[in-house]
């Protein structure tokens, strides 16, 4: 792995918050990149109360801190609480990113939907006119279904436990928006997990008999990167996406925005893999 350079008065300082933020893979994976590209930029983990979202904008204004990524519980507040929004963000109403502009204003992005959409084309995929089934309805589904609406699938059916949530999410697609139930699935051309069911454990979220050869299979869930569905739908024959795609693309991206260089994802995906097999270990 690239070595760190030395942090200098001149060294230019990002941070992640969240609150629990010791998690966050964020820090390896954005330094690396970093550090890949002999950026003098350094990625900090900033622990940040429920509720002090605002105050933490303060502070990067005071600190001049050029960048934030956003993770829970901040991301609607963070939303709320900067100058613009770009199209997602502002049609989801959650921000994962902000970006310190030139004249002091805050931008809000949302970067998920475009990363996911980054790792469907890393594996051929396009998803225009497709038929697709999003299990879940939550934050990380509402990016991923905002995304794919704009892409313009064919069809977006939501399977989610919450009825009353799947419709809201349904919603974001509009006309090509449904509540679907586990026909969808089968008839889907791409079947996406975006519940958290698989995470850390080999539960799945649907009957792993429903999946098929000809289905392309993505899960957001990335540990274990090999989740119990996507094993399935790998034995199954099916086109497979994994979760820390989504994860390295939306990382890009935000870099994209606060540096202006597009990092390497391939020294991102390194570093994603190296801090999670040091974790599984
Ligand atoms: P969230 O807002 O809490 O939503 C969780 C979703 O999972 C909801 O739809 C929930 O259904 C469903 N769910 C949870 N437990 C369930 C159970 N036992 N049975 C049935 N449904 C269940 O979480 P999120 O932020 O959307 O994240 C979802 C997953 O995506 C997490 O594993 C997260 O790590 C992953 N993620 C990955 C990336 C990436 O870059 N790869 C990015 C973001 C998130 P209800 O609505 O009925 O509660």
């Amino acid at each position: 792995m690239t070595r760190p350079r030395p942090v200098t008065g001149a060294t230019r300082v990002v941070g992640v918050i969240g609150s629990p933020v010791r998690h966050s893979l964020s820090p390896a994976i954005h330094n690396a990149a970093f550090a890949a590209a002999g950026l003098d930029w350094l990625m900090v983990a900033f622990e940040v109360v429920p509720g002090a979202a605002p105050a933490a904008l303060a502070g990067m204004r005071a600190f001049g801190i050029a960048g934030l990524a956003v993770t829970m519980p901040h991301k609607d507040a963070i939303a709320a609480a900067v100058d613009t929004l770009d199209p997602a963000a502002a049609a989801l109403g959650t921000a994962n990113t902000v970006v310190m502009q030139p004249d002091g204003r805050l931008a809000g992005y949302s970067t998920d939907g475009a990363g996911f959409l980054a790792s469907l084309h890393d594996a051929g995929v396009d998803p225009r006119d497709l038929k697709v089934a999003v299990l879940g309805a939550g934050g990380a589904a509402r990016s991923v279904i905002d995304s794919l609406a704009r892409s313009g699938a064919g069809r977006i059916a939501i399977v989610n436990r919450s009825a009353d949530r799947a419709a809201v999410a349904a919603a974001l697609a509009g006309d090509v928006g449904v509540v679907g139930d586990s026909s969808d699935i089968a008839a889907a051309d791409l079947v996406i997990n975006a519940t958290s069911i698989g995470m850390g454990t080999a539960h799945a979220p649907c009957d792993l008999a429903l999946i098929h050869p000809q289905h392309i299979v993505a899960d957001l869930v990335y540990h274990p990167l090999e989740t119990t569905l996507l094993a399935a739908a790998r034995a199954a024959g099916a086109t497979v996406v994994d979760g820390l795609g989504m994860l390295v693309h939306q990382a890009a991206i935000q870099q994209h925005l606060w540096t202006g260089v597009w990092p390497d994802p391939i020294a991102m995906r390194a570093a994603a893999e190296h801090e999670l097999a040091a974790r599984s270990g």
